[in-house]
């Protein structure tokens, strides 16, 4: 059997894994050495597609074309908050299409951010063909728990274009703790939180293990919390610091904008084993009276970390409501996981120990534990690896409309999958011919906060007073997310029954013309449209 890699499809940055009959997850680099692919994908003026650190290169100069954090916008409406808050910042344009789905804008064509994730996901595909010399045409992606039925069925629809057939869809913490191992600690029941600070988002799960068994109890974060944070306030602060000694705001100049936003990540993350950093730019830019500016600064780790103090502060929140979610306090949590580049950073792993009252783990590469679960999930359901078996749970309340607007929930978010929920209902008007029962998830008790998933309607009621008629309605959720609903009327046994496949919001129409669109130019004989990537930094 073909071997099923791992994907950790991230914000930032993706990577890819795969695991070899009685081996560890081996995490793939790409020909120029590099283990992590910037979540990138650039559309160029000559029609190449550029992924990854090549198109993270050109992002300046054509900064409407590229598109980074396409995850921000997969499976969401386009009026969604998420969505809202990230076109506020963002230098690419993002449209609304015709079912509301957040798309983007290249020229003047309107793409699907399932299409643009497609590119990172079919670079990582090409990764691990070059790796293993075999054809790879099945992988496990990861997702955060939290992400809803339409997001995970959007990053299938990804893998589809991208030529994959997404086995399995894991949440990120589950990935990590099946990673670090954390099922195999100890006999019965233990409880863990896996701390994610990546490069845009911070996600804080608290997961119960046992048997093998992977729980999430909890999940909470900031979305608009990351690596990326840290370098903006050192940018400000060096920017300002240009200004008042030249007077020249370097901020609006692109290209130097993007050498200092370079070095100082290079200096954060060197500040993480090292006490202090130099940032060397020369020739950064031109003052109006013709002086270049060569800058050259130290920058110490004290001093980083009193610039980004706020930040730090903003951790703790998630991770008490988490908490308190799941009904736990920090003494009941037996391990921290680490995830996520961010939480390399002795101060992030400081944070987390006052937080939980407790040393985190260290013991895994934090940026790329995600892919490497995810490997040896693709491992387990491909047989090559005897290990854990997985339960998920649903991060979402699924259940229906009642009345003008209020939601009933059937099946409670974090229930583990798969799940069965039953519920009586009665009808309300004398002689109802028919009842429609409206499917949603969400969270809101108002209805017009949630998603509608469908409807079933049974008809032909049987006469009779208000409240005299009965239906039984009957949901089940399967582990691959399949929702199916069957409502039945008591007296006389009548059912309907409806399967939802929560959507992605690409129709399988869309699916198939962006699938013949793409092998269509991946045949174009002048070489145009190809997908090019890869490549270290110079
Ligand atoms: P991820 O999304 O997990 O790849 O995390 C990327 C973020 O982690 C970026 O903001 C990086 O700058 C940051 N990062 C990577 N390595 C380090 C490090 N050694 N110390 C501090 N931050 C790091």
């Amino acid at each position: 059997m073909s071997r099923i890699i791992g994907i950790d499809l991230g914000t930032t940055n993706s990577c890819v894994a795969v695991i070899a009959a009685g081996e560890k997850p081996e995490v793939l680099a790409d020909e120029t050495g590099q283990r992590i692919t910037p979540s990138i994908v650039a559309y160029t003026p000559d029609g190449e597609i550029l992924v990854g650190v090549l198109a993270r290169r050109q992002a300046i100069p054509n900064a409407e074309n590229t598109i980074a954090g396409a995850k921000r916008l997969i499976g969401r409406k386009v009026n969604s908050d998420e969505v809202a808050w990230f076109a506020k910042s963002a230098p690419f344009r993002i449209v609304a299409a015709p079912n509301g789905d957040a798309w983007v804008r290249i020229g003047k064509e309107p793409k699907s951010p399932q299409e643009v994730a497609s590119h990172v996901l079919a670079r990582l595909r090409a990764i691990a063909e070059a790796a293993s010399g075999e054809p790879i045409t099945r992988a496990v992606v990861t997702v955060p728990a939290y992400f809803n039925e339409a997001q995970r069925q959007a990053t299938r629809d990804a893998g589809a274009i991208a030529g994959l057939d997404i086995v399995r869809i894991l949440n990120e913490p589950t990935a990590a703790a099946l990673a670090y191992g954390a099922h195999r600690v100890k006999q019965g029941r233990r409880v863990i939180a896996v701390f994610d600070l990546g490069g845009g988002t911070f996600d804080i799960s608290i997961m119960a293990v046992e048997n093998g068994i992977f729980e999430v109890l909890a999940t909470d974060g900031d979305s608009a919390l990351g690596g990326e944070d840290w370098d903006r306030k050192l940018v400000e602060r060096l920017a300002d610091e240009i200004f008042d000694q030249y007077r020249i705001d370097v901020t609006t100049i692109p290209v130097a904008l993007g050498r200092l936003k370079e070095s100082v990540e290079q200096a954060k993350k060197e500040l993480s084993e090292a006490s202090m950093a130099i940032i060397r730019l020369p020739y950064l830019a031109t003052t109006s009276s013709n002086e270049q500016i060569h800058f050259e600064r130290e920058l110490t780790r004290e001093e980083l970390e009193l610039v980004t103090e706020d930040l730090r502060k903003r951790l703790a929140a998630p991770c008490q409501r988490a908490m308190e979610e799941a009904e736990l306090t920090p003494r009941d949590i037996e391990e921290v996981l680490l995830v996520g580049g961010m939480s390399r950073s002795p101060a992030i792993q400081a944070v987390v120990e006052s937080i939980f009252e407790r040393k985190p783990s260290k013991g895994a590469n934090p940026d790329e534990v995600v892919a490497q679960g995810a490997a040896s999930y693709g491992g387990i359901l491909a047989g090559t690896l005897d290990d854990a078996a997985l339960l998920d749970v649903t991060p979402h309340d699924i259940g229906i409309k009642v009345g003008n607007s209020s939601f009933a929930v059937m099946i409670k978010r974090n229930s583990m999958l798969p799940v069965r929920a039953r519920r009586l209902f009665a009808t309300t008007q004398d002689d109802q011919s028919y009842v429609k029962v409206e499917v949603y998830q969400g969270t809101s008790d108002d209805i017009s906060g949630n998603r509608r998933l469908g409807s079933i309607t049974l008809e032909e009621l049987p006469q009779g007073k208000a409240g005299s008629v009965r239906i039984e309605l009957i949901m089940t959720l399967d582990v691959e997310s399949l929702l199916s609903v069957t409502a039945r009327e008591r007296s006389t046994g009548k059912q309907a029954q409806v399967e939802i496949r929560p959507s992605g919001g690409l129709s399988r129409k869309e699916l198939v013309e962006i699938i013949t669109r793409r092998r269509k130019q991946q045949r174009a004989p002048d070489g145009t449209n190809e997908t090019r990537s890869g490549q270290a930094d110079a």
